[in-house]
């Protein structure tokens, strides 16, 4: 497990998934042409030699020694999912929570940027014919405008998506609905990063004059702190999602570790300068 401190705080990267994609399945100008003048920084950690990306899905526990934050709960187990690789996964998520000493039953909040498939996934887990809450004394924090714009779309993704891992938390009265700039912990609050979808947030976590940022999908992938403007296919709103690029890179850059909620190890690094536009330093 992979870990980080941020003044008192602790964050620990727990890994649900790693595949490799083709770019240009989701950014379709993200071709090995368009990417050579990038090689030097995204190679080895963030391209392959195919030039297929590295694509984790993973979550961030946050401890400040009062309370546990898990943001973003990846897919799941037993989900039937029409990706064939996400489709009735059994992994091991719980067992890797509970080696870091942070089982379910110990949450006390769990934060989704945003509602898409492989953000939710484990909020819920079977037990028998139903989903309940995998974090069973957690409140669970949606953003009231990511909701508002769900409860009465279809994730293209993944339809099912809403009834097994949505609605059930909803039902189970641990949901609250909050602003998109909530403050959660004196250490960590939200900040609102929309376009990838309508309420999507990033996570700022901030102590002893430290500061991290979680991007959620802002970024896919750090090619995209280098091309900011090309059209991701997974965004609601491409145009917003440009331009709350552009605000991000232009607020956290270095010293500020970013962690992206995609990226492959080593998941953390700094925004710097880079010509014209900025890239992606790993140390
Ligand atoms: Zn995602």
């Amino acid at each position: 497990m992979t870990s980080w401190n941020i003044g008192d705080i602790k964050i620990t990267r727990i890994v649900d998934v790693l595949e490799n994609w083709d770019p240009t399945m989701l950014i379709p100008d993200a071709t090995p042409e368009n990417l050579e003048p990038l090689f030097p920084w995204l190679k080895p950690h963030f391209l392959n030699e195919d030039c297929t990306m590295p694509l984790s899905i993973h979550t961030f526990v946050i401890e400040d020694g009062n309370s546990k934050i898990i943001v973003d709960t990846c897919i799941g187990n037993d989900k039937t999912r029409r990706m064939p690789t996400w489709n009735q996964r059994q992994g091991d998520f719980l067992q890797q929570l509970k080696a870091i000493n942070a089982p379910r039953e110990s949450i006390d909040f769990v934060l989704c940027t945003h509602l898409h498939v492989d953000h939710v996934g484990w909020n819920t887990m079977r037990e028998g014919d139903k989903w309940v809450t995998t974090f069973s004394n957690a409140k669970y924090l949606f953003g009231r405008k990511e909701w508002d714009f769900w409860k009465d779309e279809e994730d293209p993704f993944e339809k099912e998506t809403k009834d097994d891992s949505i609605l059930p938390v909803i039902e189970s009265g641990q949901v609250d609905l909050v602003n998109m700039d909530h403050k959660v912990t004196n250490a960590v609050r939200l900040v609102p990063t929309p376009g990838h979808t309508p309420g999507h947030v990033s996570v700022l976590i901030e102590s002893q004059g430290a500061s991290a940022i979680i991007t959620g999908d802002l970024f896919h992938h750090p090619l995209q702190f280098a091309r900011p403007h090309w059209k991701d296919i997974a965004d609601v709103d491409g145009e917003l999602a440009e331009q709350s690029r552009n605000e991000f890179m232009q607020q956290y850059q270095a010293p500020t570790l970013v962690l992206g909620t995609h990226f492959a190890t080593p998941t953390a690094g700094t925004i710097v300068k880079d010509g014209n536009s900025f890239r992606f330093d790993v140390g």
